[in-house]
């Protein structure tokens, strides 16, 4: 633990809407991945601190609640004017404790004010069902919060991971207790400050750091009705067997394997350049991210370009550093193992030191061929800049190859024929698809969320499709007529 003065304040809980100085169960250093250097520290709360923001989040919901959907979304109107006006402070912060480059930093904000002005336009989307469904008897549909509910985060996106969740949720009227990434808990305090700032009551947003203890505690939790998480697949199946089993609504996004196929037809230079930013963006470590491509039939002259694209990628430049020392050691292990089984590294990131940045943890971009679907490289998670190119005769071997991986996140398909990328969209055993897109990521009012180990629960995580998961129908049968005539059906 650092006793030096650090970049930052510390990390700590906000609830009641004030900034915690409860000591929590420990302290954890929160690392720079950019140069290994103590920028601050972060507070683990226990179940004390979860009570308390739960008892707060119960009072506001009463009154939260019954604002009208119209008045809630002005909160974000104003917030999205915040994050528009602090987008240079947010980006330099996320760039800090991620680690990735400033440039993909402030796309995580756009991104965020992106999600945010779809929570703005939900009045327009949630209007209710009525029909008069026999003669002066009418049915109506209206959509009720859930109450209190959480969301639990990754560390890859500190900020735009929160805003999938919590501007829905909230402008649909729950009350929310977010659990952010211990190895990022600085992004988060700025929602929480920005949002107070919007105008929003306290309680209606509550902040809980810490580690796995606190995401127990908050599956356990009476009080709580709802749990959304974001993470690996480790644990995304850990909370959705704890919060179900606790009879809680869940839906937890896993990890990911994306497979990009890749055929002798399609524009080399476009396809060069989209795989190797699929692969190397956020330094490979986005759930979209490409990390196997399949080589359907000769396309080593699109091999080539790839490489020669991925020497443009330089760490600490246009590429930024991987999360952890520990993160580092792994995905370099991957590789490792990968050459000792009989791959061939064709561009080789391992060993990297960026000068000046000597204790920062960097990865080059890693391309590997001639990898064969027994390596661990082939089916395992790498999240690092690194992709597996495994080499198959036709497209019924590549969807194979593609349909074996127990993940279900994306899968692309790079060609330019139309009824090869068709065969893609009816047959791979993804939730997100791509045509000659290297990160397939459906925009706003798209929903987001894959299939298979990469999620479980029912519904996206994001768009039309977060409604239902925050939202409650209730039904009305209502008859104001004189008629004393009864049937069945009125
Ligand atoms: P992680 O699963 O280690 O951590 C996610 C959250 O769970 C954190 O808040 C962490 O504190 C908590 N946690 C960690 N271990 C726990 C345990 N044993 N019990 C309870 N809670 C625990 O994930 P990460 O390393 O922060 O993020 C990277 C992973 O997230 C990758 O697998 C990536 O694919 C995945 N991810 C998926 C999506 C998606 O949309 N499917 C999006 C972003 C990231």
């Amino acid at each position: 633990m650092s006793t030096a003065i650090l970049r930052y304040p510390n990390a700590c809980d906000f609830i009641d809407g004030k900034f915690s100085d409860s000591k929590g169960l420990a302290s954890l250093d929160v690392v720079s991945p950019l140069d290994g250097e103590v920028i601050s520290q972060v507070q683990l709360s226990g179940e004390v601190e979860l009570n308390l923001a739960v008892v707060s989040a119960q009072k506001a919901f009463s009154s939260w609640s019954k604002w009208t959907i119209k008045d809630r979304v002005q909160i974000f109107f104003n917030y999205r004017e915040l994050l528009k006006k602090h987008s240079k402070e947010l980006a330099e912060l996320i760039h800090h404790e991620n680690g990735k480059t400033i440039e993909e930093a402030i796309a995580e904000v756009d991104k965020s004010i992106e999600l945010t002005e779809f929570a703005c336009s939900l009045p327009q989307l949630i209007q209710g069902e009525i029909l008069e469904v026999s003669r002066g008897v009418e049915c109506r549909i209206d959509r009720f919060p859930v109450g209190i509910v959480a969301s639990i985060v990754p560390f890859n996106f500190p900020l735009m991971v929160p805003n999938w969740t919590l501007p829905n949720a909230i402008a649909l009227g729950n009350c929310m207790i977010l659990k952010p990434s211990e190895k990022v808990p600085l992004s988060s305090m700025w929602i929480a400050r920005l949002l107070k700032e919007s105008g929003l009551p306290d309680g209606v947003l509550s902040i809980v750091n810490g580690d796995s203890r606190i995401v127990e505690a908050i599956c356990k939790h009476q009080g709580i009705a709802a749990v959304s998480f974001v993470g690996s697949t480790k644990v995304a199946k850990i909370v959705y067997s704890l919060a179900t089993s606790n009879f809680k609504r869940a839906l937890c996004l896993g990890g990911a394997k994306n497979h990009l196929l890749v055929l002798p037809d399609a524009n080399p230079e476009m396809t060069a350049s989209n795989v190797a930013a699929s692969v190397t963006g956020c330094a490979g470590q986005r759930c979209m991210a490409a990390s196997a491509m399949v080589a359907v039939g000769n396309v080593d002259h699109i091999i080539q370009k790839l490489c020669d694209e991925a020497r443009k990628i330089i760490p600490g430049k246009n590429l930024g550093a991987v999360i952890s020392k520990e993160s580092k050691e792994r995905i370099e292990r991957y590789i490792t193992e990968a050459e000792k089984a009989g791959a061939k590294i064709l561009v080789d990131g391992r060993n990297y030191k960026v000068l000046g940045k000597e204790d920062g943890f960097y990865v080059g971009p890693t391309i590997i061929d001639l990898v064969t679907p027994d390596m661990k490289i082939a089916s395992e998670e790498v999240f690092g800049p690194v992709v597996a190119i495994i080499r198959v005769n036709n497209m019924e071997e590549a969807m194979q190859i593609e349909n074996r991986n127990p993940y279900g996140n994306a899968a692309s398909v790079f060609t330019q024929n139309g009824a090869a990328a068709r065969y893609v969209l009816d047959h791979a055993e993804a939730g997100m698809i791509g045509v000659n897109i290297g990160v397939p990521v459906p925009r706003e009012p798209f929903s987001f969320g894959g299939w298979n180990e990469s999620k479980f629960g029912v519904g996206d995580i994001t768009g039309n499709s977060s409604i239902d998961l925050w939202t409650r129908l209730k039904k009305t049968t209502i008859k104001w007529n004189p008629e004393s005539k009864t049937n069945w059906m009125s």
